[in-house]
């Protein structure tokens, strides 16, 4: 820390956020780069701090979740702000957005369980943004979910430092975490950051107790690329394990890729095959109209099988396959 005399006579104290690689260096009262958290007084607020802008009740298949709870709603929670800047956001109105002008709800750790119990769910999803801009809001639901036998599921691009998220992981029961290259170019010129820190959280993630699923939103132009698809199938592979469930999703235009054309369904069906052919064994296309089946690994029994975000069967016994008994990756 530091206490720089400010040009209108002040003293400030200058303090760096830890939540992420970006590491903002913040004067009294500057925000940080994601827009979320200010310094105040030398100590970093999250804005959002019990103030999502976004509560919906999601299929946890929307998250995308597979393995995790079929058929569960998910009490979703978004807050304004986004410490990567991707071009081809969807969500880029309350992404790239403060806290501070946006509208939001008025909901503390302590009125989320009461909205579990009004709309009877038990899983609460981090989702739409990045979790981590309001790690503290995050981590305090999170806790308070648990105490009453909830659940907990964070969607994101996983770009944090290693400590809170140390700090998130004994909350958390399911995750889903974008992977979008594996190129440290590609994340630069793409969304404003790097590849490495990302890894490292999807690591961290695997060896944890969390179930982990992992999305690549396939951008023509950007990662479809054989070598690209190969490269990303090899490390989820090789660094995650192969139970691992992956979804290739189809990309739309939006926000600042507004001129690019949608994901040939055909280079979808080819990533799959790509990540087959590296022994992935929960290999799943999104925002498609195909059906998402899980087979069981060992003796290729169709054990789920969905259309979008519907469940139209499922075939496990006690997270097994009813055929030959193998034990599925995920909980159920
Ligand atoms: S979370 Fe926000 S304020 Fe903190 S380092 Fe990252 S971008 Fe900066």
């Amino acid at each position: 820390m530091e206490s720089p005399r400010h040009d209108n006579g002040c003293v400030g104290i200058r303090v760096s956020c830890g939540i992420c690689p970006r590491k903002c260096h913040l004067a009294e009262g500057a925000v940080g780069d994601c827009q979320a958290r200010r310094n105040v007084g030398g100590r970093i607020v999250p804005l959002a701090y019990g103030r999502p802008c976004a509560v919906a009740l999601d299929p946890i298949e929307k998250k995308p979740l597979f393995h995790f709870l079929p058929g569960a709603t998910a009490l979703s929670l978004g807050m304004a702000g986004c410490n990567l800047h991707c071009r081809n956001c969807q969500n880029a109105d309350i992404s790239q957005a403060s806290p501070t002008e946006i509208p939001a709800e008025n909901l503390p750790p302590g009125a989320l369980v009461s909205l579990m119990d009004r709309t009877e769910t038990r899983v609460v999803a981090y989702t739409y943004t990045e979790p981590f801009v309001a790690f503290e809001y995050v981590r305090d639901c999170a806790r308070a979910v648990r105490a009453t036998g909830g659940f907990n599921v964070l969607v994101s691009a996983g770009y944090v430092n290693p400590g809170p998220l140390a700090e998130l992981i004994p909350h958390l029961d399911a995750a889903n975490i974008d992977l979008k290259t594996m190129s440290d170019e590609g994340y630069h010129t793409m969304c404003g950051a790097r590849r490495d820190p990302v890894l490292e959280t999807l690591r961290a993630l695997a060896r944890s107790p969390v179930i982990l699923e992992v999305t690549n939103l396939v951008i023509p132009g950007f990662n479809d690329a054989e070598r690209d698809l190969a490269d990303w199938c090899a490390f989820v592979a090789d660094d995650l394990g192969v139970d691992v469930p992956v979804h290739f999703s189809r990309f739309f235009p939006r926000h600042r890729l507004a001129d690019r054309p949608p994901t040939p369904l055909a280079t979808l069906r080819r990533a799959a095959e790509i990540a087959r052919d590296h022994g992935l064994r929960n290999v799943y296309c999104g925002n498609v109209d195909d059906e998402a089946v899980t087979l069981c690994p060992v003796c290729g029994t169709d054990l789920i099988r969905r259309v979008g975000f519907t469940v139209l069967s499922n075939a496990l016994v006690n997270g097994r396959c009813h055929a030959c008994g193998q034990k599925i990756y995920g909980r159920f």
